[in-house]
């Protein structure tokens, strides 16, 4: 066996040299593991007489007390050897110049709520905001939908409790509007409405823009030029056709579906139209006399007309969108492409 202050000497020589934590735990067996040098003097002592014994063991314990302290200070050693490194490795250079910061863009529907806002602030339409809880009478009632009316169930509604609705269009601020003032009235109303349902065309929110035009002079044919131009000025085209299709709505009567012709084939026929050419893009209708009446607006003097649009789906046909819900994930790489 080699002498107590040889194993001592050698070991910090050895561990003074070493500078990986590998390496370390190796020579730290070599010495103090189960079968380590160290250990073969321990593994001796039961051969001493007792007296010898403690004397001897006292002087192992010295030397293994010493090398675990070289251990553990080169241990420490080589962390901070293996941080400079790293720091060295990561360093920021400080001076370079920065990236930069994002600018930030406006959602694709609020460009488009802007840009049909000022297209009709341009023909003369003021502009309303009504509330996204409604009552049933707003919702429904006064809008010529008595309670168990069929009409009622094309509106997928979500009720609060048996009285409030998230509303389910924006034409319940027609009423509040008229209730407000006297006619003329020519104003329109952007804002979200909610509809319990959801797939590709179909969220449960979403936004309309509601509009209304009531006056002694208003006819039939001032509901198509006015619609006609604000389609043809909204896609810039404006040799776009349109025509209307009677359809129903409770509030109007006569209504119609208006549709223009394809913006993204002309007319040719492609998915977007199913082969049609044409795009339906709003509902619209002469104001039902049941509407105005109830608010004492004199029917005989005064005629109106309604309409709604959506808003997405101008959007969608605007910029050759095809998912509606892209609109509604915040994903930024669709977002930033319209800043
Ligand atoms: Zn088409």
């Amino acid at each position: 066996m080699q002498e107590l202050h040889t194993i001592l000497k050698e070991a910090l020589a050895s561990l003074s040299a070493i500078e990986s934590p590998a390496l370390l735990e190796e020579c730290k067996a070599k010495y103090l593991g189960k079968t380590g040098l160290l250990t073969e003097h321990l593994k001796a002592l039961g051969k001493l007489s007792p007296e010898e014994r403690p004397l001897r063991g006292a002087e192992i314990n010295q030397v293994k007390v010493a090398i675990e302290e070289a251990l553990r200070m080169q241990r420490e050693k080589i962390s901070q050897l293996e941080l400079d490194r790293q720091l060295a490795a990561e360093a920021l250079d400080v001076t370079l110049p920065g990236r930069g910061h994002g600018v930030g863009g406006l959602h694709p529907v609020t460009l488009t709520i802007r840009r049909i806002r000022d297209l009709f602030s341009a023909m003369g339409f003021e502009v309303a905001e009504g509330p996204e809880i409604e009552t049933d009478y707003y919702n429904f009632t006064a809008l010529n939908i008595p309670e168990n009316h069929p009409a009622r169930a094309m509106h997928d509604t979500f009720y609060l409790d048996a009285n409030h609705v998230l509303r389910t269009h924006t034409s319940p601020m027609q009423v509040r509007y008229m209730e407000k003032r006297q006619p003329p009235y020519q104003v329109i109303v952007p804002g979200r409405v909610y509809r319990c349902d959801s797939d590709m065309t179909h969220t449960p929110m979403f936004h309309q823009v509601e509009g209304l035009w009531v006056s002694e002079s208003v006819t039939f044919s001032s509901l198509k030029t006015t619609l006609i131009e604000f389609m043809r000025r909204f896609f810039e085209q404006e040799e776009l056709k349109a025509r209307f299709r009677p359809s129903f709505f409770p509030f109007t009567e006569p209504s119609a579906e208006m549709d223009v012709g394809c913006v993204m084939c002309h007319g040719e026929g492609c998915r977007v139209c199913s082969h049609t050419g044409w795009l339906e893009v709003l509902g619209c209708g002469m104001v039902h006399p049941n509407v105005l009446a109830p608010l004492g607006i004199d029917t005989e003097r005064y005629v109106g007309f309604a309409f709604g649009l959506g808003v997405e789906r101008l959007a969608m046909l605007r910029y050759g969108v095809n998912d509606l819900r892209v609109f509604f994930e915040n994903d930024l790489k669709f977002l930033t492409q319209f800043n």
